[in-house]
């Protein structure tokens, strides 16, 4: 048995830096991590042949680039090794029409490609990109604060005092706004509109859904102002600079140690008991980085003591699910609609809003999409380390599928357990790609499928596949995530904690919620 102030459940990366940031304050943190490596959807690995490096989930780090925490703790991270790639051609989408449209962190260039499918188009993205900072102003301070009325209350004096009455009510209507209901009136080309609305489906926003609008205008603003970045040699790099924070500061991880319950006493926590029987106590927090579910349906085997916390918890509702198909390539693809694709770090496939909001909704139904959107990554594009000289590797992010499969919208595959499909299934995603890029089989040297499924396996966070740990819709979004009284990363158990993906301000890599909450607990 060991003795800490903090315990933290789950090494994903806001559990790392909240112990870093405890632990620099002197606080004694132990993490305890069920799997042999750390960082949870963060984690970068050879899955294929040796010396090809995968990032499993996360790939893009401009979250974490751009986050509150890289930027108190920037020399401390570049001491123990983070390293990023910046990217210049950031997203792409090609179309069946074989013609494709791209954002750099170039405004001529992008202008200009945007001129091709639309004049005013091109005007109004100058027109965005020029009043970008001011917007961004206070969308980053919304979603770098507490979710609290009172963090509330000043950023909308904030608003209010910079842009007055008219120019709050158009950021509250942006925030309101689905993907296509900004799309539509704000640009005029489908193909400008549909390379947009793609990053709505990196979360679950399908065009339709309120509250989406943000996160296209957001990408596509902050990737055109300030490019795109990966990690060099991987995303993991975050992790263990993270990590090399954590333990010399004193801090200590334990890997293949899944805890099994937290332990309460007197309605207060006071540790872990893990699924070997060792109990570990801590003093002050016990800060789980875990699924809700996981949290009051697991480890608190008598629930929190709050019947209404344990049902919001056990009804979180999570996101329909992602496939991961990892190659190792000889050669990028041959993109039929333009060599300068192969620059770029993501190249959507998702032609049109109307295809998007039919594979939602197929996903939502149980089928497996007919077609699904595709993120195809090219991460070797930018950092060639990651594959031996001259080869590379693809990361593809298939959106949207659903947990259960209950039919195929294609009527081909017979519906059946995702270890029986996933294959299957992965043949008609390469089909896809092999119509915009021909030749992409005769590429590959090895590949490595993970279905919804296998995600949750290597990672219980995402429950179903759900790459984001939970949707991010109004009704559970912003003071209502995870729960309504519970986004201040608080529970009804006296000194425990959740953070991580599920809880404001949400999924991805900024370690916002573990930072905050850290600043919360140890001061800043
Ligand atoms: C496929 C995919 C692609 C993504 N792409 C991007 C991207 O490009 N850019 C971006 O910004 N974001 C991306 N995301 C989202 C982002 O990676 C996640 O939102 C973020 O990493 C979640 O971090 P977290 O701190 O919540 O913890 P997680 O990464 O979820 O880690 C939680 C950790 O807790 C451990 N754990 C859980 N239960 C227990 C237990 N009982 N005992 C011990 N350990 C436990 C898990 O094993 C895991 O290691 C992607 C996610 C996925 C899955």
């Amino acid at each position: 048995m060991s003795e800490f102030d903090a315990i933290f459940v789950g090494a994903g990366h806001n559990s790392l830096a909240c112990a870093a940031h405890l632990a620099l304050k002197g606080w004694k943190t132990g993490i305890f991590e069920r799997n042999a490596t750390i960082g949870g959807a963060v984690q970068t690995r050879e899955f294929t042949l040796p010396g090809f490096r995968h990032d499993f989930g996360a790939m893009n780090l401009s979250l974490f680039a751009g986050s509150a925490f890289h930027r108190k703790y920037a020399n401390e991270l570049k001491a123990k090794g983070l390293e990023f790639a910046p990217v210049a051609d950031c997203f792409a989408s090609a179309f069946p029409d074989g013609r494709w449209f791209g954002v750099s962190n170039d405004l001529e260039k992008t202008a200009s490609r945007m001129a091709a499918f639309s004049p005013a188009d091109a005007a109004t993205w100058r027109r965005l990109v020029a009043a970008f900072p001011a917007e961004a102003e206070h969308l980053f301070r919304l979603l770098g604060s507490p979710m609290s009325a009172r963090a509330l209350a000043g950023t909308a004096w904030n608003l209010w005092r910079k842009k007055g009455m008219s120019g709050a009510l158009d950021t509250g209507r942006l925030l309101l706004s689905s993907p296509r209901a900004w799309l539509e009136e704000t640009f005029e080309s489908a193909h400008v509109r549909a390379t947009l609305a793609t990053w709505g489906m990196h979360l679950d926003f399908a065009p339709d859904i309120a509250g989406g609008a943000v996160f296209p205008y957001l990408e596509s603003m902050a990737n055109q102002s300030f490019g795109m970045v990966l990690g060099k040699g991987g995303a993991d790099t975050i992790i263990s600079a993270l990590a090399g924070m954590v333990t010399s500061a004193g801090g200590k991880i334990a890997t293949g140690a899944e805890v099994a319950e937290i332990t309460v006493s007197g309605g207060r926590a006071t540790g872990v008991r893990l699924a070997s029987g060792d109990f570990h106590v801590a003093s002050k927090a016990v800060i789980a980085g875990v699924a809700p579910s996981a949290l009051a349906g697991k480890l608190l085997p008598s629930g929190s003591g709050n019947a209404g916390f344990d049902t919001a918890m056990l009804k979180f509702r999570h996101a329909p699910g992602t496939m991961m198909i990892h190659l190792a390539l000889d050669d990028l693809p041959d993109w039929r609609a333009g060599a300068e694709l192969r620059q770029f770090a993501y190249v959507h496939l998702s032609p049109s809003l109307d295809a998007m909001s039919r594979t939602y909704q197929q996903a939502m139904a149980g089928l497996l999409p007919d077609e699904p959107v595709l993120v195809v990554g090219q991460p070797t594009a930018v950092d060639p380390s990651r594959a031996p000289q001259g080869k590379h590797v693809l990361w593809v992010q298939v959106r949207m599928l659903p947990a259960e499969i209950l039919g195929d919208a294609a009527g081909k595959i017979t519906p059946a357990h995702w270890d029986q499909v996933k294959e299957a299934y992965a043949e008609r995603v390469l089909d896809i790609i092999e119509t915009y890029a021909p030749g992409l089989r005769a590429k590959i040297l090895g590949r490595a499928v993970f279905s919804p499924l296998d995600l949750e396996r290597e990672n219980p966070n995402l429950v179903g596949g759900d790459q984001v740990c939970g949707s991010h819709h109004l009704a559970q979004n912003f003071l209502f995530r995870p729960a309504r009284g519970y986004a201040g990363w608080n529970t009804p158990v006296a000194n425990l904690h959740l953070t991580g993906a599920a809880t404001w301000p949400g999924a991805g890599t900024g370690a916002a919620s573990g930072f905050m909450l850290a600043q919360q607990l140890g001061g800043r």
